[in-house]
């Protein structure tokens, strides 16, 4: 490809509003282009880079046996509602209405449909166990669209589906499916750690995600020394290890607490340290009114708060809330006659605790020396807690050490949430009607090309991993003038495309912007075509390399092909 011939409009500065070093490369090289917010136009460079992490996507699951194929972005409510997740997918959910009315939907993910169009197709255990996958645009109204390609509205996805009559067969589609994707991920340079996940709205509670460590991560991992242990924060369980010496009860009284409206103003106010402190949160859940009770040196886990619950919704009371349904403002909240709330669940840290301050349930006011049972009832205990770095881990009882990661990947055992409530029955082997066994596999792939380059930045633009380069080789022409440079440059490209994707510089640029655009465009070889052409030398770099180094142009085909391995 000649460049004086391509659409590559780089940028000196990256727009003041990007704060990803992804997203920042992506519009400096001309990769990308924001339409509206999280939705991009993919310029030919990018989508070159899209193209090739597709094809790489495309072989594995051959190598498999996952047949492609391709559903409609447009869907009808009618079949969200068949699954229940019309009303419970939330705001994230982008809704339209046809001209006659009717509700409609842009798939945010494809669960439903592959239910409705696959399962309830098959009819035998004769025709399972069997996966397919689409690669395809996937709309989601984000709350908050930002770092670029790494959390748009609109996005590429491979989401894949699994129908199994057995769990049997369930469990190897599932580490087939795995082990496809630690190639795919490892084809296009991206290193991944497999972790423990919360399931979300998807249902089933068997899930791994793909975790890829990067500066920008949105999400955080736990994992231990030996990688015996590694699990999305989220679902991190904690070990504590705080134990506090028995203590013969005293008697509860109430004392004033003015203006202490947080855990740091109280543990000074009382001079009490936070391990003596329970916390009192009112949550509502769905429809109830539950409070949480936790040692106020440790924070509440929301996504192991729904878990326990079983809750589609689960969020912290608001100011008003709190006024109408216990009557005190926060910090005044507590679990002594709380009549009003419907549940009263505690995190595994209020257990054993003697002579602790809670709220008395008046505003500015707590009581000291309450103590479990006598004082206060639980209803039901949990590790509801986030685990803190350091704290050791289950399995090695390591300590655990925090990463900040990017999801770019999600396998889940579905098992028959969808196929139970949408109907989906195979007949068995003893001829008995059963519920098709699912799972469903998804990689964010425009995000993984984010993660790409955050995990191969270099000072000035990128090192593409050599299987989803935009290019493989960039040839760079000094002088364009030169006639002998234009002629060893013209037969490189010719013999070099014959093999590998060349980008060929011929643009009448200052050897200055050549190589600053080369920094951008990131291709694992860079030959540089200049005076010494009519000696037949040639610089060649990696974007890794500090320096180009001379060659000859006979050892060109050596040293690519060992570069390239
Ligand atoms: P997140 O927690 O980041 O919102 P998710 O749990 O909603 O992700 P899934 O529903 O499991 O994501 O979707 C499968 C994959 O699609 C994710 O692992 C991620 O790589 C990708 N993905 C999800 N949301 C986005 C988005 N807004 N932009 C780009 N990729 C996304
Ligand atoms: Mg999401």
């Amino acid at each position: 490809m000649r460049q004086s011939k391509f659409f590559m409009p780089t940028l000196k500065e990256a727009p003041a509003d990007a704060v990803a070093e992804s997203h920042k490369l992506m519009i400096r090289g001309g990769y990308i282009r924001q339409v509206t917010a999280g939705v991009y136009a993919y310029l030919p460079l990018g989508y070159r880079v899209l193209r090739k992490a597709e094809n790489i996507i495309e072989q594995e699951m051959e190598n498999i046996n996952v047949p492609e194929m391709i559903m409609p972005h447009l869907l009808p409510a009618t079949l969200w509602q068949e699954s229940g997740r019309y009303k419970k997918y939330g705001a994230e959910m982008f809704k339209l209405n046809d001209r006659h009315g009717r509700e409609s939907l842009l798939g945010p993910t494809h669960e439903e449909t592959f239910t409705e169009i696959v399962a309830k197709n098959l009819k035998s255990y004769k025709q399972m166990p069997l996966a397919l996958y689409q690669i395809q645009t996937k709309f989601r109204d984000e709350n908050r669209p930002r770092f670029g390609l790494l959390r748009g509205r609109e996005f590429v996805m491979l989401d894949g589906y699994s129908f199994a009559a057995t769990r049997e067969q369930l469990d190897q589609q599932f580490d087939d499916q795995k082990s496809a994707y630690f190639k795919i991920f490892s084809r296009a340079g991206v290193t991944v750690h497999p972790v423990i996940a919360d399931s979300g709205t998807m249902g089933g509670k068997n899930s791994t995600e793909f975790q890829a460590p990067a500066a920008i991560g949105e999400d955080t991992i736990a994992t231990n020394e030996k990688g015996t242990y590694a699990a999305n924060l989220e679902m991190a369980k904690s070990i504590d290890t705080f134990k506090q010496d028995p203590e013969d009860p005293k008697e509860l009284h109430k004392v004033a607490t003015p203006g202490c409206d947080s855990i740091e103003k109280l543990t000074k106010f009382l001079d009490v340290p936070a391990t003596r402190i329970v916390k009192s949160i009112l949550y509502i859940a769905d429809d109830q009114k539950v409070l949480v009770l936790i040692r106020a040196d440790k924070q509440i886990n929301e996504v192991k708060l729904g878990h326990l619950l079983d809750a589609d919704e689960v969020r912290e009371a608001n100011t008003d809330d709190l006024e109408k349904i216990t009557g005190s403002a926060k910090g005044g909240v507590g679990p002594v006659n709380a009549d009003w709330a419907d549940k009263i669940v505690a995190d595994e840290t209020v257990k054993n605790l003697y002579n602790v301050v809670v709220g008395a349930g008046e505003t500015d006011y707590q009581y000291e020396n309450a103590n479990l049972d006598r004082d206060f009832k639980v209803d039901e205990f949990a590790d509801l807690r986030t685990a803190n770095e350091g704290e050791p881990d289950p399995v090695d009882h390591l300590p655990l050490k925090f990463t900040t990661s990017i999801e770019v990947g999600h396998i889940f055992k579905l098992g028959t949430y969808y196929t139970k409530t949408m109907g989906a029955d195979f007949l068995d082997q003893n001829g008995k009607a059963q519920p098709v066994i699912m799972g469903s596999y998804g990689i964010g792939v425009t995000r993984m090309l984010s993660a790409a380059v955050e995990q191969h930045l270099t000072e000035n633009g990128v090192a593409w991993p050599k299987e989803i380069a935009p290019f493989t080789i960039h040839l760079i022409q000094m002088k364009m003038k030169d006639e002998v440079q234009t002629e060893l440059a013209e037969k490189l490209e010719k013999e070099l495309s014959a093999k590998y994707d060349v980008l060929y510089d011929d643009r009448n640029e200052r050897p200055g912007v050549k190589f600053n655009d080369a920094d951008l465009v990131g291709a694992p070889i860079r030959i540089t075509i200049g005076r010494d052409a009519k000696e037949n030398i040639v610089e060649v770099k990696q974007p890794t390399d500090e320096k180009a180094e001379k060659i000859s142009v006979d050892q060109l085909a050596a040293y690519i092909s060992e570069k390239l391995g």
